[in-house]
């Protein structure tokens, strides 16, 4: 199914459940909020439930204000709309297979569970998609909108530098531009108004990181002791796994956070031909193929070295 597909059933359908992954990233957050400015532009109705609460950086991006926390969706609605979701447990909501499912989503593995599907694996961001829907909806870009897919595509791409980046990336971009929001005012929200409390996170990590493997693989961790020792919070370590990848001979990163529960939450980056979500399916998670996460269950140094020896092994294939 398509993108005609998808428009079609918005079209046909008057109230709307949205809904993305849990722990939402910058993507989640602006492919949600700039669909339901879209379809509410057409006077549908539209609630936004998410199981956990939007990174603070995002916090004051318009609408953020209305999603629901939530850990099951219940109420009436046509349809619910999963975005940036490959299976239906992603966003950790109870319920959504009760209603009539519409998942739009950019992530290589999706299961197409929807009752209609739109799946592009060439999208740099699923709000790329988002703005393909919404310019079939017939609905013109407000400046709103336009910053909720500018939200989406710099974050998903680290500032327009890697993913599938293409021609229509940067369209998009012109296109947001164009409508007057000021994107280097949005670019200093979105990645230079956390707290100190991240760049002493930053030193702490990085002065920590062990370099595996002839330096092609650095390893990162963090738990809650470090985190109140920086008076950071969870919300401070976004992008962070990124940072060992400024050196030429990374060519992967594995950051590590044991849970409350017992299990070891798991975020994986590379570069170029190294398979991270290859790694992550291996315990069940997924992403992308240079940006990956997973949990595995402890204790946590035993799941940290099946991990290292698994990405080791895809930097090895990569050749
Ligand atoms: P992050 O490391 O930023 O949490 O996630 C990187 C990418 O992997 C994102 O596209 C995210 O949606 C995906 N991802 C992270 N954790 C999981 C997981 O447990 N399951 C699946 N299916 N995807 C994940
Ligand atoms: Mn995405």
């Amino acid at each position: 199914m398509s993108l005609a597909a998808v428009t079609a059933a918005l079209k046909q359908r008057q109230s709307f459940i949205l809904t993305s992954h849990a722990r939402p990233d910058g993507d989640a957050v602006g492919s949600q909020l700039a669909l339901a400015f879209a379809l509410e532009a057409l006077g549908k109705t539209v609630r936004l439930i998410d199981r956990d609460a939007v990174p603070q950086p995002y916090q004051h991006f318009p609408g953020v204000d209305r999603i629901e926390l939530a850990a099951t969706a219940s109420g009436l609605a046509d349809a619910v709309v999963t975005l940036e979701c490959s299976d239906l447990s992603r966003p950790g909501v109870a319920g959504l297979e009760q209603y009539f499912v519409i998942n739009i989503d950019h992530h290589l593995g999706n299961e197409m569970y929807g009752q209609v599907n739109w799946f592009d694996s060439s999208a740099a961001a699923c709000c790329e998609m988002v703005a393909a829907v919404i310019d079939e909806l017939g609905v013109s870009w407000t400046p709103e909108i336009a910053t909720l897919l500018y939200l989406g595509i710099v974050t998903d791409t680290g500032g327009l530098r890697h993913g599938p980046i293409s021609p229509r990336t940067f369209e998009i971009c012109r296109r947001i531009a164009e409508t007057g929001v000021d994107t280097s005012r949005l670019s200093r929200e979105i990645f230079d108004s956390f707290g100190i409390g991240r760049v002493k996170l930053t030193g702490a990590m990085l002065c920590k990181m062990e370099l595996r493997h002839h330096n092609s693989l650095a390893v990162l961790e963090f738990d809650d002791a470090l985190l109140a020792e920086c008076g950071a919070t969870v919300d401070d370590t976004e992008g962070l796994v990124n940072l060992p990848l400024g050196a030429n001979e990374v060519r992967a990163v594995a950051l590590f956070k044991p849970q409350s529960d017992g299990t070891c939450r798991v975020s994986l980056r590379s570069k170029v031909d190294v398979d991270v979500r290859a790694v992550a399916n291996l315990w069940a998670g997924g992403g992308h193929k240079n940006a990956a996460g997973c949990t595995l269950p402890g204790p946590f140094e035993d799941a940290k070295r099946e991990v290292l020896i698994a990405l080791e092994r895809a930097i090895d294939a990569a050749g």
